[in-house]
């Protein structure tokens, strides 16, 4: 690999841009600067480890290598050493720009989601301006000329309301949240444009995640007629106006923007790891079925202490707790620990010696995770045991039907090939991948008494595994039209 091409590159990810609707948009003139893009350049597939979970996909994008190596699939990681769940925090993934190859070339990273500052003495980095996915860092930015300028420029509308409240039948509410990701996109391209112009960076890296936040609110203005949505009255039986739509073209505005500044020998890459399709909330039947068929066995309320059991009495009653419980449960809490336990309360406490797999809390597919001896640190499933056990689990979850007899599971996926490569897997087992029925509000499972009605109701996209990358430039011809988002930062490099 050299470094030694001197051409400019300019890398823009549209975070969970799906690239159907991209191509749809092109063929209507909706997005004339991806439209001119293609003209002068190529299509590429991305393929991604979306399938694993959405989390997957920056971290691989950033370190170039697969989830079973850097392990991160969500914001939460299970750590099998204390038997719970940690916040990400991304210190320990090594980005691609850090490779000795871009030692001397200056570069801008501006809001890569998941990725830290590296601490670069010129050119610009950015993380968390305004980001969908947070962690726990905050906004950074250096160098300390840089942090000033980000901080004297105007915030990001988002940053104030993420109208995370937004109910999919309130056009009113929706359309304010248009706006303020319409706004976004505008006041992002501004402020790359000014970081790219006061420190003049060879390879520009930059990702919009506006179109990622609203997607997932309002997918449904797309596709309303989709079968997903028909067990829930959705715009009063109006047809929505396709909102979504005004926040693709307000990127594409700021995209025309900044490759004119970039000039018309840089090359230019405009790609999303991930997509979006419809969905309804997802299903959280998992770690119910698991204990109802005995997979999993709840801790013994008894054999708890006391404070234990006010918390685990917290997760089971977590969105209807009375304000009392709440008083106690913060006065349980130091400080510091109410922000971890915010979210893995959701796991609830478990009789480890009698649990061979449990689910982990989700946004979105399904995680299982088997309780490996050897791996886990209170495992009871031992090395023989994993591929029967797995088994065993493939076949519960394929079996699944609802009382119509419709199947609820489309496919489950093994992350692990065997025993052996369990044993240092940091993801979950096995990931189940839903069918449309198994959103339905409620779903009725066949001969199980488990109450399974969707969360995250007001989610009316969910991700899709296929990305894309519109390549301008002479380093993508023998790529076959496909590239492998971990191979995207080489292209990068090579690119320069
Ligand atoms: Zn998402």
């Amino acid at each position: 690999m050299t470094a030694a091409n001197g051409t400019n590159v300019l890398a823009i990810g549209i975070d969970a841009a799906e690239s159907t609707l991209v191509r749809q948009l092109i063929e209507q003139d909706e997005m004339p600067a991806l439209k001119s893009l293609l003209a002068d350049g190529q299509w590429l597939r991305v393929q991604s480890p979306a399938h694993i979970g959405s989390g997957a996909v920056w971290p691989t994008f950033m370190t170039g290598a697969e989830p079973t190596t850097h392990g991160v699939y969500s914001e939460w990681s299970w750590r099998p050493g204390s038997m719970s769940l940690s916040r990400y925090n991304g210190r320990h993934l090594t980005p691609f720009w850090t490779r000795p190859a871009l030692q001397d070339i200056r570069i801008g990273v501006f809001d890569v989601p998941f990725a830290q500052p590296t601490g670069v003495s010129d050119g610009f980095e950015v993380s968390e301006w305004w980001a969908h996915d947070t962690t726990d860092a905050g906004l950074q930015a250096g160098p300390k000329e840089i942090l000033s300028l980000v901080k004297n420029s105007p915030a990001h509308p988002l940053s104030a309301n993420r109208f995370v409240n937004t109910t999919p039948n309130n056009q009113i509410n929706l359309k304010e949240l248009k706006a303020a990701c319409v706004e976004g996109a505008r006041l992002r391209g501004q402020l790359a444009r000014t970081l790219i112009k006061e420190t003049k960076p060879r390879l520009s890296l930059m990702v919009f995640p506006e179109i990622h936040h609203a997607s997932h609110q309002m997918w449904h203005t797309m596709e309303p007629n989709h079968p997903v949505y028909n067990t829930r009255k959705l715009n009063e039986g109006r047809a929505p106006e396709p909102l979504l739509k005004d926040v693709y073209r307000a990127v594409d505005v700021q995209i025309a923007a900044l490759v004119e500044a970039a000039g018309s020998d840089a090359t230019v890459m405009v790609f999303a790891l991930h997509g979006m399709r419809p969905a309804l909330g997802f299903p959280a039947f998992l770690a119910p079925l698991l204990c109802e068929r005995g997979f999993s066995r709840l801790a013994n309320w008894r054999s708890q202490s006391w404070s234990k059991r006010a918390l685990s009495l917290l997760a089971a009653t977590k969105r209807h707790t009375p304000d009392a419980l709440k008083k106690l449960y913060y006065r349980l809490t130091p400080t510091a620990a109410t922000h971890k336990l915010a979210r893995p309360t959701m796991l609830p406490a478990y009789d480890w010696a009698n649990t061979r797999a449990f689910s982990l809390p989700t946004d979105q597919y399904g995680w299982i995770r088997v309780n490996l001896m050897g791996r886990e640190s209170q495992g009871s499933v031992s090395l023989d045991q994993y591929e029967e056990t797995c088994g065993e689990l493939k076949a519960l979850l394929l079996g699944l039907v609802n009382d119509e007899g419709q199947p609820l599971v489309q496919e489950v996926v093994r992350t692990a090939a065997n025993a052996e490569t369990a044993l240092s897997n940091p993801l979950p087992d096995l990931v189940v991948h839903w069918l449309d029925a198994a959103f339905a509000w409620p779903v009725r499972i066949k001969d199980s008494k488990v109450h399974a009605e969707p969360v995250g109701k007001k989610s009316t996209g969910q991700h899709a595994s296929e990305g894309f990358c519109i390549y301008r430039g002479a380093h993508a011809q023998d790529l076959g039209g496909v590239v492998a988002a971990k191979d995207l930062g080489r292209l990068i490099t090579e690119s320069l």
